[in-house]
Formats: structure tokens, sequence, C-alpha cells
């Protein structure tokens, strides 16, 4: 039997399979690029979700690897917003007439969002309504926001466009801990933004903390929960840093000594905090989400959509048909970034896929495995048979029964039908989830990081 304690627990957030990473330029394509028209046509459109992709932000977070640059002039905002609503115009244009086209929900996220003035935001909502025919204030609309644009303007414009849940970056309540991983904000300029969201009446409020920050203490993540709880949020994320502070340590063995002794570290604080969160009436939805008991149902679950389809606007957004997911370039890179940010505002054309990945059969599998067994209630058996005519364990004897072997599968969830993490299983879903990556998936991610 293989203890769980020799596997590294935290090596990747897998939000979406497959990674960006492993995307590449559709060019094998018989007439080149693919045309969206094509790629739409016979996929079921009557309840997609729209997300829009804001990639701006004030400052850089310290754990940051998002899609995002610091700072933009207005007049780039201005030619952002034009790329978006000409995207936007051309992808609606693609998706046709013939069958019914509906959006079921909608999210802006970034980058920040609210990096965006008031009216820039009532030009995005008009962008989502006008241009692709979303009707923001009859579905679960998504906002994220940081706490020095979550201003009373911005806020009223979200909340008259039917915003139902707004995420705050939050990260700890305590200063220092703030300056050493995150940005440097003050707890009262916190305190200040969430007490304009909740004036602002917007039914869910998403927190999100990050635990593993140098200097952090049991004491100290524990007081951040409870200075997050005092709001009563209907969501609450926590994230495990992902940068470790600079040690100092030069030696190869040291080195390992200190990773060994902060993955330690870190699942101690995250049991600590889903131990705190559990008592005070939230239930876990996934290893990052929690919510509260008596909190509405609405808005995505933690990526928890696996059929439907996606459209994503703007240059960091992926979009996904039941057989490709595509998007545009990706980088981290701050001159890369503004490289492709700049070419996407110049792009006259957008009736084509760019870059993308093709999922099929097994990827479709994994991807199914991935994305139910990921969340604390499960996958549910009978689902995955009726969508794929056989059962996990036929189609991933070897993963699963690895995973068996470590302890992070829940033997008794059989009986109701379900294949369910464990406690320690939900614990390990950032080893757990890259075991599931398809071998050409893997290669491909190694492939793009070479460069
Ligand atoms: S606000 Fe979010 S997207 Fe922007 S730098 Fe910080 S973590 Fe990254």
């Amino acid at each position: 039997m293989t203890s769980s304690h020799t596997v590294r627990p935290y090596q990747s957030y897998v939000y979406a399979y497959p990674h960006k990473t492993a995307y590449r330029p559709l060019t094998g394509h018989p007439v080149g690029r693919p045309a969206l028209r094509e790629l739409w046509a016979g996929e079921r459109k009557d309840a997609l979700s729209l997300y829009l992709h804001i990639p701006f932000c004030e400052v850089r977070c310290g754990f940051c690897n998002l899609f995002t640059r610091i700072g933009a002039p207005d007049e780039l905002t201005t030619r952002y917003l034009d790329a978006l609503d000409r995207q936007a115009t051309a992808v609606r244009d693609a998706l046709g007439d013939d069958e019914p086209v509906r959006f079921a929900a909608a999210a802006f996220g970034g980058g920040t969002p609210t990096f965006l003035t008031a009216p820039e935001l009532e030009r995005l909502c008009d962008i989502a309504e006008k241009r692709m025919g979303a009707d923001l204030r009859s579905v679960p609309l998504s906002v994220e926001t940081s706490p020095s644009t979550a201003t009373a303007d911005r806020l009223a414009v979200l909340a008259d466009r039917g915003t139902t849940r707004i995420s705050i970056g939050v990260q700890s309540f305590v200063d220092a801990e703030a300056r050493a991983a995150v940005r440097p904000q003050r707890r009262a300029e916190v305190e200040a933004a969430l007490e304009r969201i909740r004036d602002a009446r917007i039914p869910v409020l998403n927190i999100d903390l990050i635990y593993g920050i140098d200097g952090q203490t049991e004491d100290s993540w524990r007081s951040s929960l409870d200075a997050a709880l005092a709001w009563q949020p209907e969501e609450l994320y926590l994230y495990p840093l992902y940068v470790r502070p600079l040690t100092g340590l030069g030696r190869v063995g040291a080195e390992a000594a200190a990773d060994a002794a902060w993955d330690e570290e870190r699942l101690r604080l995250y049991r600590g905090g889903r131990d705190h969160l559990l008592a005070h009436g939230y239930e876990q939805v996934s290893m990052r989400m929690f919510r509260r008991g008596d909190a509405p149902r609405q808005g995505p679950d933690d990526y928890a959509c696996q059929t439907d389809g996606m459209i994503g606007l703007g240059c960091g957004a992926r979009s996904y048909t039941s057989r490709l997911h595509y998007s545009f370039d990706y980088a981290v890179e701050m001159r890369e970034v503004r490289a492709i940010i700049d070419g996407y505002t110049a792009t006259e054309d957008f009736s084509r896929a760019e870059v993308g990945r093709y999922v099929d059969g097994d990827e479709a599998r994994r991807r199914h495995l991935l994305q139910s067994l990921l969340q604390a209630e499960g996958l549910q058996l009978a689902e995955y048979h009726e969508r794929f005519g056989a059962a996990p364990g036929d189609d991933f004897p070897s993963e699963l029964g690895l995973f068996e072997a470590r302890g992070w599968l829940d033997g008794s969830a059989v009986a109701s039908g379900l294949l369910r993490l464990s406690p320690e299983g939900l614990a390990h879903s950032d080893a757990l989830g890259p075991e599931l990556f398809s071998p050409a998936v893997r290669a491909a991610m190694a492939a793009y990081e070479l460069k």
C-alpha cells in the first residue's frame, strides 16, 4: 500500500481539462483554421454558458499565474471593449439561428473585470445582452472583483444589470500576510469593500482566501477565516498558495526538505480551515469551495459543467463545443501577455478558432471523471454509464486502483451509486487530478513548458 504522504499534495489546480498549455494552433484543419460556423453547426445551443474575460489588474498578486496585465491606459480598455464587441458580433453570427440559442449562465472574469469603470461595465453588459442575446437579468451572472475596484458606482451597475454572485479576492485579512504574498492592502480597505458589496445586495458573496503564506500560523489563518465569516459569505474558496516564498536555501537537499515542510504546513492549514468552516454550518463542495448551508444554490459550482457548451469572449477566454476546446494564444510572461492583448485588439476577423485541442472519446471520459470526482459529492455511476456505456472502473482501472490503494476513495459511497473521494482524497485533489491526464495531454503540456 502506498502512503499518500509520499505523494506531493500540491501539483496543480485542475480547473479545466485539458489545460490551455495542451492547446495548439489549429492549422492542421484541411482548409486552415476551422470556421466557428462549422464548429457550432449541429451543437446544442439552448443552455450555453457565456464568459467574458477582462485581462487587466491594478497590481500583480505575488502568486498569480493568470492571463492578465497590470494597468491599462484608458484607450486600451476602449480598444479592448471594441474588439470584444466585434468578436461577440462574429460569434453570435456563427451560432446561427437554425436552432434556438440561449445562455443559461454568464460570468465576467479576469484579471479583474471591475478594473473597468462603471460606464465600461455598462458597455460590457450591453455586449453580453445586445450582441450575444444573453438575458443577464434572468440567469446567474457571476463577477470577480478586488477590494480597491469594488466601488459603489461599479457595484451599482453590476447589481442593476443582474449580477447574482460577486467574488472578491481578499486572500488574507492580516495586513502583513497580504504584503508577504499578495499585495499591499489594508484590512480597513477590505472591510469597507465588503460593506459596499453587502450594501449592493447582490445575492451571493464569495470570498477567496489563501493558506500557506510566509509567516501565516494556524492562529492567524483562523483569524482570517473568522474575519471572513463575520460577513456570512454564501461561499468561501480556500486556495493553497502555489509559489513558495524564497527561503534563500540553495542546496538541493535543503530545498526538498523545505518543500516537504511547506506541503505539511499547507495540509495542516487546509484541514484546520475545512474543519472550522464545517463547524460553522458550511458544506464542502470541492477541495477549495465551501457553501453556507442555507445559501441559495446558483451560479456555477466550481467548474462542474461537464456537457454544456461554453462561449468565451476576450483574449484569454476558452470556448467549448462538444468536440473542440479553443481559445487564443496563451502566456503568463508580461511582455507576451501585452503582445497577445495588442494582437487581440487589432483583430478584425473573429470568424475562426485559433488554437485549441480536440476532445475525443477517451478525453471526454477523462474530463467527466476528473471534474466529477473533484467535487465532494462525487461522480454518479449511472450518469457516467448512460453517457459512455461503461463504468469508470472499466475505463480507468489502474488510476482508480492507485487512488484506492492510497486511501483516496470513499468505499461506502458505491452503495449509493457514487464514486466519491474520501476526505484525504479531497485533500489531495491537486495530486489526484494531474494523475488522470492522458499521456497525450501530458506530453503536450510538457512540450509547451520547454518553450
Ligand atoms: S487580481 Fe487576480 S488576476 Fe489579477 S493579479 Fe491578482 S490574482 Fe492575478
